[in-house]
């Protein structure tokens, strides 16, 4: 990117947290982690940049979260939004403002969007007939409503969406609707509600994205963003029978007893955030939302995209604002083996993290910067990728430990010891092949990171500077300064060679400082301290630098930036996860699945129909993943008389190491079948528990393999 085309001033977002309940670290990989990198680079760069985020306190889910806690819409938010806020802060996600969507300078900044998109015609009405409860005199918006999934007949699925299987529903889908409310059948009756016509605006969004955005933006963006406009863009509802939200403009005919629906209203609190940051600043918010020179970028993730690239994009357009320039989403993180979820307490939260590990005897925040790392290097840019606590300890001790921190430590250490705790001097004439080819590639670091973060490919850059690190360290193995100190007294010349080593060992060790602090910013601060340098040597015009620490400059005594990470500490937080997804309280879904399944009782067999089953007990002798089927895995079963291939959709349960020498039931006579191009032979029996987990069914202790069942 040449200079001249730099943009005049930077607005970046990071999606709203809802403020029902705490955030998990999926949620921070997703966006929050992603943009403050980017955010803290463009300040190193000194450019002029925005940093905004908040709380979204309106919608449906708030009001049911009070019930279920017992109290009301307002204390849930004044109870979360701190908190998020604070766990922000530990992990040093350095937003501009945190703002929050139930301040009065977002309910006006939205109700007057709303008005200038209403008056201008860009808004239609309709009336249509909508659910109703009589005994509680309201209508049943999104989670207001139940009912039977019509795709995967859950019997909780609710009037937006199927926590079951996922998909987004209308209330008008669901078979056999009740009413949270009461718990009574509604009836229907006539309301008036306010569409955002998105059909009116297909041209323009195929041009924007699939045209001029279709090689700047993600393909998984794109990709998305095309198959919601080939699918048929439909007007939208932006308002909502409910009495928590934002109230629509007084004068607004019929609009009494009326809130913006939350999707309306929420990316507005990007604008508002602004405004307020602008007021406790005394700047001027319009250029960060007006002006053509401005450069949004808002990051999401990929449940965020239709509202990001198609809706609010339009909002934007007709209400006279800039367009983001990209909306780089990130898929999804899963976490040891499943997909991450607050319903089934699959997840690992920031508190949860920030109470286990940043406490000044644990390292503080530096244990901060472990986390940052390790999402970062596990980012899910292009697919969905896993947080395992196994692959966390392993990049913090073979990579931040043994690579990072063990250069910037032998640089130091070495130099209080060959260098009598001084900078020393580089001697021109005595700088070998080594020395120039160390030194051009401290050089060229700068701009490799540069760019990959100016694309957004921030796990890549993340590489880039762990290789510098790398260099260093085979630069130092290969100069070996320890064995040239002890040749000292027939080498004249050697103390010149350990000179040259530990000056670019410690110029590199500020190097990384700088390119190491978008991504790790606490560590950044450290090496500043131990070189006795000032933060503002972080300034990105200083990377390449072969001065930032000078000459004859006595540094801090060696301090390790990182701890190593014990295999105990690991394996506590597995068993914390599992047990808390089976411990977990049992939610209304869950509840309604134990309901269902305890009705389900298969019509009555004669014995010969059970006794055609042939059941075998057998040893499961090996076992591995199916590739390209999550859920699957290829057994070896030994039944005794033989040993049987069997694929088990028993992947997301159990890792297939831990299973090998278990013993399992077998439905010996099953006619085979072919997954995935393997031939299987027979059938793993499986107990499901209330949450979903699978269990063997194998006798209590081991018994001869190709024991009979019956
Ligand atoms: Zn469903």
């Amino acid at each position: 990117m040449s200079t001249n085309s730099l943009p005049k001033r930077y607005l970046i977002t990071a999606a709203l947290p809802y403020a029902n309940g705490l955030k998990h670290i999926g949620h921070l990989a997703g966006a929050y982690l992603p943009a403050d990198t980017y955010v803290r680079y463009l300040r190193a760069q000194k450019r002029d940049v925005v940093f905004v985020c908040g709380s979204d306190e309106h919608g449906t889910a708030i009001p049911i979260q009070a019930t279920k806690e017992g109290t009301t819409a307002q204390a849930i938010i004044d109870k979360y939004h701190p908190i998020i806020e604070q766990n922000f802060k530990d992990l040093g996600i350095s937003f501009d403002i945190y703002h929050r969507t139930s301040a009065p300078i977002h309910h006006e900044t939205a109700r007057e969007f709303f008005k200038t998109l209403n008056d201008k015609g860009d808004l239609i009405t309709k009336e249509s007939e909508q659910y109703f409860d009589e005994t509680a005199q309201s209508f049943l918006a999104d989670r207001y409503i139940k009912g039977t999934c019509p795709n995967c007949s859950h019997p909780g699925a609710y009037g937006d969406q199927c926590e079951s299987c996922g998909k987004s529903l209308s209330p008008d889908e669901l078979i056999n609707p009740v009413s949270t409310l009461s718990g009574n059948a509604p009836i229907k009756k006539l309301t008036k509600h306010w569409y955002l016509p998105l059909d009116r605006h297909e041209a323009f969004l195929r041009k924007w994205i699939l045209e001029e955005h279709a090689n700047d933006w993600r393909a998984t963006v794109v990709g998305q963003c095309k198959s919601w406009i080939d699918g048929g863009l439909l007007p939208r509802a932006v308002t909502r029978d409910l009495d928590w939200g934002v109230t629509l403009p007084d004068d607004v005919v019929d609009g009494k007893g009326k809130v913006l629906y939350v999707w309306f209203d929420a990316p507005i609190g990007y604008i508002s955030a602004t405004k307020q940051w602008a007021l406790d600043n005394e700047k001027d918010w319009k250029p960060y939302w007006e002006s053509k020179d401005t450069k949004l970028v808002h990051f999401i993730g990929k449940d965020n995209i239709v509202f990001h690239c198609i809706i609010f994009p339009v909002m934007l357009q007709l209400h006279g604002n800039i367009l983001p320039e990209n909306v780089p989403a990130n898929e999804f993180m899963n976490l040891e083996g499943d997909k991450m979820s607050t319903s089934r307490n699959w997840k690992l939260e920031m508190e949860d993290y920030i109470n286990d590990f940043i406490k000044p005897e644990n390292g503080g925040s530096q244990m901060a910067d472990v986390l940052r790392y390790y999402l970062t290097a596990i980012a899910p840019e292009s697919k969905d990728s896993e947080f395992t606590w196994k692959g966390f300890q392993d990049a913090n001790n073979s990579e931040l430990v043994s690579i990072f921190g063990n250069f910037v430590n032998r640089a130091l250490v070495l130099m209080h010891k060959l260098c009598k705790g001084k900078v020393p001097p580089l001697h021109a004439a005595a700088m070998d092949e080594l020395d120039h080819e160390t030194i051009a590639n401290i050089k060229a670091a700068k701009e490799k990171v540069e760019k990959l973060i100016e694309e957004y490919k921030f796990r890549d850059a993340l590489f880039e500077v762990i290789n510098l690190a790398r260099i260093g360290n085979q630069y130092m193995q290969k100069k070996e300064p320890w064995i040239i100190a002890k040749t000292l007294d027939t080498n004249p010349d050697g103390q010149q060679l350990i000179d040259n080593c530990l000056h670019i060992c410690l110029q590199l060790t500020g190097n990384l400082a700088i390119l190491i602090n978008p991504f790790l910013p606490f560590t950044a601060k450290k090496i500043c301290y131990l070189l006795k340098v000032v933060d503002r040597i972080l300034d990105w015009e200083n990377a390449g630098s072969l001065k930032l620490v000078s000459v004859g400059y006595s540094l801090r005594p060696p301090e390790l930036l990182f701890r190593k990470i014990e295999d105990e500490e690991i394996c506590k937080q597995v068993e914390k996860l599992k047990a808390a997804a089976v411990h977990k309280e049992v939610t209304p879904a869950v509840e309604a699945k134990q309901e269902e399944k305890a009705i389900t009782v298969k019509p009555e067999i004669v014995f010969d129909d059970f006794a055609k089953i042939d059941l075998k007990v057998g040893t499961i002798v090996s076992a591995e993943k199916v590739e390209k089927a999550d859920k699957l895995l290829k057994l070896q079963v030994d039944l005794g008389f033989e040993v049987r291939t069997i694929v088990s959709g028993i992947a997301m349960h159990f890792d297939p190491a831990a299973i090998v020498g278990k013993q399992v039931t077998v439905v010996t006579n099953l006619a085979p079948r072919k997954m995935r191009g393997i031939e299987s032979n027979g059938m793993i029996l499986m107990a499901e528990d209330a949450v979903g987990k699978l269990h063997f069914i194998n006798p209590e202790t081991a018994i001869d393999n190709g024991s009979g069942v019956s």
